[in-house]
Formats: structure tokens, C-alpha cells, sequence
């Protein structure tokens, strides 16, 4: 998925949004409200040493090692800002050959990122991108590294099923002060949190792609996130240079939430004829400075995705408008014409 973010055009994927399933636990709205008022107790912490104040065995957590499940695209760019922000990272994945192809991207990046940085003293350059890269190793066994790091990051395949039985083999193993965080984006956090029974320890941290570039991480809690693991995300990543922002667990969080329906609803323009797509598009450059008009970041995005993502919503949330369906992005993906990715969607490609 594209976002649109700071006048800035970023590339992101297929299932960069986050649905809110209907079996979601949810509090009453007086439970909820006793809940928020005793966030709003507000743990402190130094640098990225998070002190709670409740017996949540999340105490005094230090993030030091962190393992980053999955070294596909999000997760090797969460290895290498985590590595070279002083973490000690273990990058685990299904196999070697895609871990090294993980580790040799990331030095790749940390190159470009020296010379960037350090383009008058090439030598730091060079202390930096080793430094970064010591800090990382690679495994195929999850399970064998667990047990030394002080928090989960999954970034693997958006299946729940396959999120669910990592976490619940993990949490077996992992120290009780471990904190478990998904980098979902279509997925209820809760949903995948129950699968464990570390639920207070258990959050989303949605990272935008490609992670070393996009500042913006989301920290999603579930109802029964506790504050100092929030405090603690949110603090981890400011540590890793990022600006987080708060979210609860609905659909979409923040930026998806705002960004689908925007650009669903400039399709639905189209289909009345209030403008013509590329009017549509230009106003919104034009008009809004953003880079893309919303359309072509539809084919960008690919409209298989977006239907995926739009149907999924809408069969959890049937009541709410922003959601509906709509007809020319039905027809679309009908004749398979997804987008940028076939050579076709709402504009012809070559
Ligand atoms: P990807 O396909 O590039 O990488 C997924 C990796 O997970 C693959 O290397 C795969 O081998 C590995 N994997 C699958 N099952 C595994 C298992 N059981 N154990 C270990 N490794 C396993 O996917 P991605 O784009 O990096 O997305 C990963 C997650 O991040 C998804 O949940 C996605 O929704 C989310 N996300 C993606 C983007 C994006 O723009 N791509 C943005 C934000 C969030």
C-alpha cells in the first residue's frame, strides 16, 4: 500500500491494513473506561528502560535483544534500524537462503546509508555498517532464541492462523518479561494475542514500508495490553529513531483507517461522474499536495488488495457506508485488471 504521509510518496504492500474481526473481545463501556483512566497512570522510563508501576511482569524491561520473525521485506528493515540503533538482533526465517538474502539487503542499506551519512569521513562510515552488522545473527529455530530476548517482533506471512501457532509455540518458551509484538496490518491484534496468555504483554507494532525510511510506527493496543508495554513500544521506538503514535485495535489503526476510505470514495466519485480519474487525481496533487492522485495510488496499491482488504471490512463492519462495496472495483478485479502489477486497472500501464 501507498501512504501518503508528510508529502511523501512511500511504497508499501498488499495487506497494509488492519481489520477488526467481530469474535473480538471487547470490554463494556464502563469496564473500558475504568480501563483507559488506569493507563492514564502514566508509567516513566529512561532511555529505553521502561519502568511500570503495576506488578505486570513487564517491569523494568530493557530491550536489549529483540528477535524479528520473518526477514522478508518488514522484517529485515526492522533488523537493520533495530541493529544499527545498538540492538542486538536475531532475524529468524524458514530458511537460510532467504536469511541471507535478508542480511546481505541489509548491508546493502547500510552502505547506501554510510555514504549518505558519513560522506566526509568514509572510515565512520564503515564503523557504522560493521557495528550495525554485528549486532545481527540469523536462525531458523525461533524457539532457541526466545528465550534470550526481551521482545518479539513477528513480520511474517498475514495469515492468522500461521501468526497464532508461532506466538503460541513462542510463548511457551519465552521469558515471562518478553514482550510480543505483531507487525500486522490486516489483522486483529487481539485475535492473534489469543492465541497466547501473555495478553498484557502482547501488542501490535505496525512499522510503514520501507521501515529505515518511514518515521511513523504504530503502537497498537488490545484491551488488554498492559500501559507498560505500550509505554515500553512506544518507547523502543523513539529509541529506534521513529515517532510513534497510540492506537487502539480497529480497523485499519490510524493511517490505513484514513487512507482506504479516502480512496474508495474517490472511486465512487468516479462512478457518479463527479470527475473524470485523472481530474480526480490531479485535484488531489494539485490541491493537496499529495504525490499520488488517489486512483492511481488504487493501482499502485493493487485493486485486488484493495477489494481484499475492503470486503473484509465491510463483512466486519456491514453497518458502516465507508466501507461498501463498490461496483467498478468489483469489475476490475473481476476481469483481472489489479493495477500496475497486470499493466491495467484504472489506467493502462505499458
Ligand atoms: P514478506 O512476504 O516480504 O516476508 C514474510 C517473511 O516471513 C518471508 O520471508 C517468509 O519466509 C517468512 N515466514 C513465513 N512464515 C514463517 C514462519 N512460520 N516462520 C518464520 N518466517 C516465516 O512480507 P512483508 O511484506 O515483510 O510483510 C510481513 C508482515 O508485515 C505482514 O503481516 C504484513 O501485513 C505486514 N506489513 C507489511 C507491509 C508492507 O508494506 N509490505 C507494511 C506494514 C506491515
Amino acid at each position: 500500500m501507498q501512504s501518503v504521509h508528510g508529502g511523501r510518496k512511500v511504497a508499501a504492500r498488499r495487506d497494509h491494513v488492519t481489520a477488526d474481526l467481530p469474535s473480538r473481545a471487547r470490554l463494556s463501556e464502563s469496564s473500558r473506561s475504568r480501563f483507559d483512566a488506569r493507563r492514564h497512570i502514566m508509567a516513566f522510563f529512561t532511555h529505553h528502560v521502561c519502568r511500570g508501576l503495576s506488578s505486570s511482569a513487564v517491569r523494568n524491561v530493557a530491550i536489549k535483544h529483540l528477535t524479528v520473525i520473518g526477514g522478508g521485506q518488514m522484517g529485515a528493515g526492522i533488523a537493520q534500524v533495530a541493529a544499527s540503533t545498538g540492538h542486538s538482533v536475531t532475524l529468524v526465517d524458514t530458511n537460510g537462503e532467504i536469511l541471507k538474502k535478508a542480511v546481505k539487503g541489509i548491508e546493502g542499506n547500510l552502505k547506501r546509508v554510510a555514504k549518505k551519512k558519513f560522506s566526509d569521513k568514509p572510515e565512520s562510515g564503515e564503523e557504522f555498517i560493521q557495528k550495525a552488522l554485528q549486532n545481527v545473527s540469523t536462525s531458523t529455530d525461533a524457539a532457541a532464541v526466545v528465550q534470550g530476548s526481551d521482545l518479539v517482533v513477528e513480520a511474517i506471512v498475514e495469515n492468522l492462523k500461521v501468526k497464532q501457532d508461532i506466538f503460541s509455540g513462542l510463548d511457551k518458551l519465552a521469558p515471562a518479561h518478553t514482550i510480543f509484538a505483531s507487525n500486522t496490518s490486516s489483522l486483529s491484534i487481539t485475535d492473534i494475542a489469543s492465541s497466547t496468555s501473555r495478553l498484557d504483554r502482547f501488542a501490535g507494532l505496525h512499522f510503514f514500508n520501507p521501515v529505515p525510511v518511514m518515521k511513523l510506527v504504530e503502537v497498537i493496543g488490545t484491551s488488554a495490553t498492559s500501559q507498560e508495554t505500550l509505554d515500553c513500544l512506544l518507547n523502543f521506538s523513539k529509541v529506534l529513531g521513529k515517532t510513534p503514535v497510540s492506537c487502539k485495535d480497529t480497523p485499519g489503526f490510524i493511517v490505513n483507517r484514513l487512507l482506504l476510505p479516502y480512496i474508495i470514495e474517490a472511486i465512487r466519485m468516479y462512478e457518479r461522474g463527479h470527475g473524470s480519474k485523472e481530474d480526480i487525481d490531479i485535484a488531489m496533487k494539485l490541491g493537496c499536495g499529495y504525490p499520488m492522485g488517489p486512483l492511481e495510488l488504487a493501482d499502485y496499491v493493487g485493486l485486488d488488495t484493495m477489494k481484499f482488504i475492503m470486503d473484509y471490512w465491510s463483512a466486519a463492519n456491514p453497518e458502516n457506508p465507508s466501507f461498501a462495496q463498490s461496483e467498478s472495483l468489483n469489475k476490475l478485479v473481476a476481469e483481472g485488471k489489479f493495477g500496475k502489477k497486470t499493466g491495467e486497472g484504472f489506467y493502462k500501464y505499458k
